[in-house]
């Protein structure tokens, strides 16, 4: 099974993922962590990613694209893209790679939450990009660049939509329902 996760900061993209791994086993590719990673080990790549991601902006896609596509190999028995694609371009980007792999997606879960929601998730969170001003910057990029990927989805017929409001355990209940169909 390929997934992706769809969902503004703070929909519990990372959280649900791991139940996700735990229990069907997927490959997991955060390209939050793997650039976070990338910021702490001081590479290229995070040197170049870190400023964008401390303004709470994108990484530009060819970055990240860079970043996928080396880490996309291991994914031999399904996969769980956290945090990819989030641009237009990053997936068509995705599409052309799957495709060439004869392995398109099965299945885009979309986190829905609502702005005021995610803003007090956030702000109790405390990661580096967890203040205010980038939140807010995180927030819109997220509407007016990620959000066009739920009609993409739509239109290739392979979204689920998700209420992501709720405990942790309620939410997951919900992906599994949307998995098992898949299984
Ligand atoms: P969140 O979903 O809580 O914002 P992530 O860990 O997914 O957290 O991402 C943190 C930051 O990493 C983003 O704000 C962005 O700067 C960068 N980033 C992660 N994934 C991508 C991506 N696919 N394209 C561009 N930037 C990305």
């Amino acid at each position: 099974m390929r997934l992706v996760f769809v969902g503004p900061p703070g929909a519990g993209k990372g959280t649900q993922a791991e139940n996700i791994v735990r229990d069907y086993g997927l490959f997991h590719l955060s390209t939050g962590d793997a650039l976070r990673a990338a910021v702490k080990a001081k590479t290229p790549i995070g040197l170049e990613a870190e400023k964008y991601m401390n303004a709470g902006a994108l990484v530009p896609d060819e970055v990240v694209i860079g970043v996928v596509v080396e880490r996309l190999d291991e994914a031999k028995s399904g996969c769980l893209l956290d945090g990819f694609p989030r641009t237009i371009a990053q997936a068509e980007a995705l599409d052309k790679i799957l495709a060439e792999k004869n392995s398109p997606l099965d299945v885009v879960i979309e986190l829905a939450v609502p702005d005021d929601e995610l803003f007090t998730r956030l702000a109790s969170r405390g990661r580096a990009d967890d203040n205010p001003d980038v939140i807010k910057q995180r927030l819109v990029a997220y509407h007016t660049q990620t959000e066009p990927l739920v009609d993409y989805y739509t239109k290739s017929g392979i979204l689920k939509k998700i209420d992501a409001v709720g405990t942790i355990e309620e939410v997951y209940a919900k992906i599994k329902k949307v998995l098992d169909e898949y299984k």
